[in-house]
C-alpha cells in the first residue's frame, strides 16, 4: 500500500473545514474532568465513530489516585444591586473556575476579589482556571470587566453540584490483522478552548473514522478521556493489556498556525519517535523535536517508569508556549482548517510508516543481482548520480540483512520512506527479498 492508497479519498481542504465544524459544535459545551459536559462531548463524537463509553464511579482507587466527585453546573453569575448580571456563565463557561463548589451569597467587591482571576496583560481575555483537587470557588473575568466593577455589594451565584457520580471516558477500538496495538490518546476535559484540545479531539475522531474504513495491520485504540485522572484511570483498569501497545501518540494543540512540535517518548529511540522525525524532516516545513520531560499532557502517565510505553506527543505550538493558551483567545479563530488538515496529513504519514515498516532479507546478497534483466534498471540522465528509484533499489538490497527496517534504511539512505518502500515492493515482487520472520 503506497501513501496515496493509504490516504484514499482524503480531500485535505474539505477535511480541514470538517474538523473545524466539529470543533465549533463542541466548543460551547462546558466540559471538566467529570460530568455531563464530557458525556455530551462523547455523544457527539459517537455520531462519527463507534465509541464504548466507560463510567468509573467516584471513590474508585486508581493507583495512588481516587476517582473524584462528579461536577456539574447549571448556571452562574455575579449580579449588581440593580439586578443586572455583570458576569454571566451563559456568555462564556470560562467565567467559572472549573470544579467550583456551589455558592449563593451577597458580598462586597473587597471579599469577592479573593475569588476573581483576570489577565491584566490581555485585558479583553478571560483566563481558564480549574481547582480539581481543592474544593473552592471562583470567577474568571476579563480585566476590562473587572475594572468596571464598583466597590459595592454583589449577588454571587454558582449553581453547581459536586457529588458522588462517575468519571466518563470514551474508547474506540479498531481491530486489525494483529493483536499488537497503536494507542492514540486525547484529552476531552477542557471547556471552551479550541487548540487545547478540541483540535486533538477532532483529529483523533477523524483518524479513527478514516482507519475504520481500511484494513490495517495493527489494531488501533483511540482514547477520549479527561487529562491526568482519565489516563491514570484507563491505565489502572487496563494494566494487564498494556504489553500489546507497540506505538502511540498523544494528540494535543494541533490547530494553531505554528510549526509542528514532537515530544519524544521517554525511550527516545522508539519506532514512533523515528517515524515522526522522518515525516517532519520530509514535510518541507520548520519543525521542532524535543526530548521527553515529565511535564505536559498524558504522555506523563503513559511514559511513567512503571510503564515506559513507546508514546510521544504530537503538537503544533506546545502547551504554555502560545499566548492564547488557557484563555478565551484560544477560540474558533485561533484554530485554522489548514493547520488542522496539515496535522492530520502528518498523522496519516506517520501511521503509514508504522503500518509498512517491514524488515527484509536480501535473497541474492553475493554481489548485485542483474537489475536490468528484472526491469529494475533506470538509466541515468546525468553523469553524477543514478535516479532516485535506482538508488533506492540499491540501498534496500545492500541494507536488507534482517537487521535494519525500511525506515532505518530510508534514514540511512537519506531518501523518503515511500520511495524506499516502493523499491522494496518491486524487489519483493522479483523474488529478490523476503520478509524477515522472527
Ligand atoms: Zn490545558
Amino acid at each position: 500500500m503506497n501513501f496515496n492508497d493509504f490516504k484514499k479519498d482524503v480531500d485535505l481542504d474539505a477535511v480541514g473545514h470538517e474538523f473545524h465544524r466539529l470543533i465549533a459544535q463542541l466548543y460551547p459545551i462546558c466540559r471538566s474532568i467529570t460530568g455531563n459536559g464530557v458525556r455530551e462531548t462523547l455523544g457527539i463524537i459517537n455520531k462519527h465513530i463507534p465509541l464504548d463509553i466507560h463510567n468509573v464511579p467516584t471513590g474508585e482507587k486508581v493507583f495512588d489516585w481516587i476517582v473524584p466527585k462528579e461536577w456539574n453546573i447549571k448556571d452562574a453569575y455575579i449580579k449588581d444591586l440593580k439586578g443586572k448580571k455583570v458576569i454571566d456563565f451563559k456568555e462564556s463557561n470560562l467565567h467559572v473556575v472549573s470544579y467550583s463548589k456551589p455558592v449563593k451569597k451577597k458580598m462586597f467587591l473587597k471579599e469577592l476579589k479573593e475569588h476573581i482571576f483576570t489577565l491584566p496583560e490581555h485585558p479583553n481575555w478571560i483566563p481558564y482556571r480549574n481547582s480539581y483537587y481543592n474544593e473552592t470557588w471562583g470567577f474568571c473575568l476579563s480585566y476590562k470587566q473587572f475594572l468596571e466593577m464598583k466597590d459595592e455589594e454583589y449577588e454571587v451565584c454558582i449553581d453547581s453540584s459536586l457529588e458522588e457520580g462517575e468519571l466518563t471516558y470514551g474508547e474506540c477500538f479498531l481491530e486489525g490483522e494483529r493483536q499488537d496495538e497503536v494507542l492514540i490518546s486525547c484529552h476531552v476535559c477542557h471547556p471552551s478552548l479550541c487548540n487545547d484540545n478540541l483540535s486533538g479531539v477532532s483529529i483523533a475522531a477523524f483518524l479513527a473514522r478514516h482507519f475504520a474504513s481500511m484494513s490495517m495491520k495493527y489494531s488501533y485504540r483511540f482514547l477520549f478521556h479527561p487529562t491526568t485522572i482519565g489516563s491514570i484511570t484507563w491505565l489502572a483498569l487496563n494494566e494487564a493489556k498494556l504489553n500489546k501497545i507497540k506505538h502511540g501518540l498523544v494528540l494535543a494543540c494541533l490547530g494553531d498556525p505554528g510549526m509542528s512540535t514532537y515530544k519524544k517518548s521517554r525511550r527516545g529511540g522508539a519506532e514512533i519517535d523515528q517515524a515522526v522525525a522522518h515525516v517532519l524532516k520530509y514535510s518541507n516545513q520548520n519543525f521542532e523535536i524535543i526530548d521527553f520531560s515529565p511535564f505536559g499532557y498524558d504522555e506523563r502517565q503513559f511514559c511513567s517508569p512503571g510503564f515506559d510505553l513507546p508514546i510521544g506527543c504530537l503538537m503544533r505550538t506546545p502547551n504554555g508556549k502560545f499566548k492564547e493558551y488557557h484563555t478565551s483567545a484560544d477560540n474558533l479563530d485561533f484554530v485554522h482548517p489548514t493547520s488542522l488538515a496539515d496535522s492530520f496529513l502528518k498523522c496519516l504519514k506517520i501511521f503509514h510508516i508504522i503500518e509498512n515498516n517491514t524488515t527484509y532479507v536480501n535473497l541474492n546478497p553475493k554481489c548485485e543481482p542483474r537489475l536490468g534483466y528484472r526491469g529494475l534498471y533506470w538509466p541515468s540522465n546525468t553523469q553524477h548520480e543514478p535516479p532516485i528509484e535506482q538508488l533506492s533499489v540499491l540501498w534496500v538490497l545492500n541494507l536488507s540483512e534482517g537487521k535494519l527496517n525500511l525506515l532505518e534504511i530510508a534514514d540511512r539512505a537519506g531518501i523518503e520512506f515511500d520511495i524506499i518502500k516502493t523499491a522494496a515492493d518491486k524487489l519483493l515482487a522479483q523474488g529478490l527479498l523476503k520478509i524477515k520472520t522472527k
